[in-house]
């Protein structure tokens, strides 16, 4: 599989990239011209989801760095959650999700909670569209990757 990822602002997905193995990517210059863009810049609203191997909802290293650097650029701690698919099915959608959010003053990670966990945000929650693009571009066979990476 590959650790694939996306970026939204509310309910509209902003970004979405085909992951590398062990990798965690974004497509950072879209989504900050998306939210210098803004006419009314709504810090809750910015989501950060990345896929990872089943039963894997903790951070990575780069996971942290990669959320250190998001938060130095945008000047706010972002919301960065972790999603596992519970199989290979491209027809299941079955999933869980843990959500972070790095706090530079206690200079450390904090678990905003995992679905279903009752402090969970609900707002943080993904729709199917989410589910289904995430789903796909972790785990549809490389050779359609390898199409769509050249489109
Ligand atoms: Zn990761």
């Amino acid at each position: 599989m590959l650790e694939s990822s996306l970026v939204k602002y509310g309910d509209e997905i902003i970004s979405c990239s085909i992951g590398e193995p062990l990798q965690v990517v974004f497509d950072y210059d879209k989504v900050w011209a998306y939210y210098q863009n803004l006419d009314e810049k709504n810090p809750a609203l910015l989501h950060f989801v990345h896929v990872h191997p089943s039963g894997c909802l903790g951070y990575s290293a780069m996971d942290l760095n990669c959320i250190k650097g998001f938060n130095i650029a945008f000047n706010f701690p972002v919301f960065f959650s972790i999603v596992c698919f519970e199989n290979n099915d491209l027809n299941s959608l079955e999933y869980k999700i843990a959500t972070y959010q790095y706090d530079a003053e206690a200079i450390k990670m904090q678990k905003l909670g995992a679905w279903p966990d009752p402090k969970f945000r609900i707002d943080l929650l993904l729709m199917s569209t989410d589910l289904s693009t995430l789903k796909l571009l972790s785990y549809c066979p490389q050779s359609v990757i390898e199409i769509v990476r050249n489109i």
